[in-house]
């Protein structure tokens, strides 16, 4: 793990979506999960738009720092991942009409590959990755995955056309949110769709937990989102937003219990919670399943339309 009082690795930043420099702070967030962060960033609000976002953010460039080695999304093992790979698989089945062949789908920010190589096994060869981490690469590239290695400013423009592209748990990761949105419809044919999964900011578990939510994952989430800012993002873009749906499940629950006992300094709590995270997410799932009916779960995925023409 590492560690740095060097705040040259940080820098202040104005609105991602639009560009107005006038935050008013909402209060103040650490990096709960892997502690990478000297001293807790900043969460404001846009006062033009009402967009959240955190400054200062760290520096293009500086980001693997920030990444530790044991990074959830890229090490995910056992009942986690088993359980992961089924919620992957009903969900690609109910997105069929998006990921069917002779669809070419692209995810940006495809991580070790998991997902595109679901969408393969359920009978699309047609997919291609684009993650900026080279170990993650690798192992997507052991799936026998296309990837390509870099982010969304150094891809190949002249590779357009796609018909669906991913953006899974993404879109809060980056430094320019509204600017790559607009990017990524220039890759999609025209009456392509883009696939979102992210935090939401305007839910029960982020009013509840407070900065201990885990929607936050400070710095490597830049910007906090509600349905009310992406649809605008989207909407600016030159998308049109098909649906909204609001996820149900408990692990933000489970995990907003951990980061809880761990601001608090309760270490056998938390010893205790983490023992029991599997039973926790199924304990907490009906909460989840109300969050999502009223429509303020703390996860949801949005499918935007690029006009055809
Ligand atoms: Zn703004």
């Amino acid at each position: 793990m590492m560690m740095s009082s060097d705040t040259s690795l940080l820098e202040p930043v104005s609105c991602g979506l639009c560009g107005a420099d006038d935050p008013e702070p909402l209060g103040w967030l650490d990096d709960l999960r892997y502690g990478t962060l000297p001293a807790p960033i900043q969460l404001v609000i846009c006062r033009r738009c009402k967009f959240r976002y955190l400054t200062p953010q760290p520096r293009p460039g500086t980001e693997a720092r920030f990444y530790p080695r044991e990074y959830d999304p890229h090490r995910r093992q056992g009942i986690t991942a088993w359980a992961r790979r089924l919620a992957l698989r009903r969900e690609i089945r109910q997105l069929w009409s998006y990921l069917a062949p002779p669809r070419r789908i692209l995810e940006i920010g495809c991580a070790t590959g998991e997902l595109l190589q679901l969408i393969r096994e359920a009978g699309n060869p047609r997919v291609r990755g684009l993650e900026p981490d080279a170990e993650a690469v690798q192992l997507a590239r052991a799936r026998g995955l296309e990837v390509i290695e870099g982010t969304l400013d150094d891809f190949n423009s002249s590779d357009r056309n796609y018909d669906t592209i991913l953006l899974q748990h993404v879109l809060e990761h980056l430094a320019q949110p509204q600017q790559a949105l607009s990017r990524i419809a220039t890759l999609l044919r025209p009456g392509g769709v883009v696939i979102a999964w992210l935090p939401n900011g305007h839910s029960w578990a982020a009013t509840f937990f407070g900065p201990a939510w885990m929607g936050y994952d400070p710095p490597r989430h830049r910007s906090v989102f509600t349905p009310e800012t992406v649809r605008r993002a989207f909407t600016a873009a030159g998308f049109t937003i098909v649906s909204e749906y609001h996820e149900w499940h408990g692990l933000e629950w489970a995990w907003g219990l951990r980061l809880l006992a761990r601001v608090r300094g309760w270490k056998r709590t938390e010893r205790l919670l983490t023992r029991l995270h599997f039973v926790l997410i199924l304990a907490a799932t009906p909460i989840g399943i109300l969050a999502a009916l009223f429509r303020r779960s703390g996860r949801i995925r949005i499918i935007a339309h690029k006009p055809p023409v």
